[in-house]
């Protein structure tokens, strides 16, 4: 029996329901208790939150999230194989812990989620990108929920918290710090996971501001960020001519030198040459 919950090892859940790994559903299973617990805690106030956790497998964050008091948490799994582990998790914690068996990329857990939500996931490698990219682009903003505490392979991690001026500076970076506080709070060595991924990994929590840091419509913003960043060594006029026969004035307009690179402009600048394009 584990210290946190009374419940079985995760090597012996994992044992007795064959969950053998599927690369193919990019399975790295965490089995540390105490690891899950403090990953738990990186995501706030669990006590009074909903918790929408995406790919639970065999249970260890979940575990982590309720032992840690997480008022509620719904989990979502492709895998079948992984659904009666997680209901005998269920069953330790009544009324706390929901599961679907599902695709996280279909499914629409909004019906049965109670504000404020956080969201705590050890994501697939393969939809980690595109689900963050979701989260992060909804329709409205403020979106449904609070904070994202995401695990992902390093190298994403630091797309995302990226400044101007490197290589991992990018549409992520910008995406996500337009609206958010972006801090990675954990980094664990292949060795943390069953089996080990190649890479290392990285904890990222992002924390959704009420109003974006500066004005821009979403839209246009992105339209700038992404023509911008696909031709990112070309000269900006030259990589977002597309967007107006007029990119040098619009450019100049805002201070921005026809001759940078995108990888030389900040949020700021990126902000300001939308609302110019806009205004046009
Ligand atoms: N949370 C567990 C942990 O920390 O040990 C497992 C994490 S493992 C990296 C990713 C999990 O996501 C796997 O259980 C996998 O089956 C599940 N998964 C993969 N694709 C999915 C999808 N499209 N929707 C929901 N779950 C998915």
């Amino acid at each position: 029996m584990s210290q946190i919950d009374g419940l079985p090892p995760l090597r012996e859940v994992i044992e007795t329901h064959g969950l053998s790994a599927r690369k193919a559903l990019g399975q790295n299973f965490l089995l540390d208790l105490t690891l899950t617990a403090r990953i738990a805690r990186a995501a706030g106030d669990l006590a009074n939150s909903d918790i929408l956790e995406i790919g639970p497998g065999p249970g260890g964050l979940t575990r982590g999230l309720l032992a840690e008091g997480a008022r509620r948490v719904l989990a979502i799994e492709k895998d079948e194989r992984c659904i009666p582990a997680l209901e005998e998790i269920a069953a330790a914690y009544p009324g706390r812990l929901e599961v679907i068996c599902g695709d996280a990329l279909a499914v629409d857990p909004m019906q049965r989620l109670t504000p404020p939500v956080r969201v705590a996931a050890n994501l697939p490698y393969n939809i980690g990108t595109e689900l963050l990219v979701r989260w992060l682009t909804p329709p409205e903003w403020p979106p449904f929920w609070t904070s994202l505490t995401l695990m992902f392979q390093r190298e994403v991690a630091e797309r995302i918290i990226a400044r101007p001026g490197g290589k991992a500076y990018g549409r992520l970076a910008l995406l996500a710090q337009w609206r958010c506080d972006v801090r990675v709070v954990l980094e664990l060595p292949p060795q943390a996971f069953t089996p080990p991924p190649k890479v290392w990994s990285a904890v990222v929590h992002l924390t959704a501001l009420p109003a974006p840091r500066h004005p821009a419509d979403p839209a246009m913003l992105n339209k700038v960020v992404a023509a911008a960043f696909n031709q990112r060594r070309k000269m900006l006029r030259s990589a977002l001519k597309s967007l107006s026969p007029q990119i040098e004035e619009h450019l100049n307009a805002v201070g921005i030198a026809p001759t940078e690179r995108a990888e030389q402009v900040g949020l700021e600048a990126f902000c300001a040459l939308a609302r110019s394009l806009s205004a046009a």
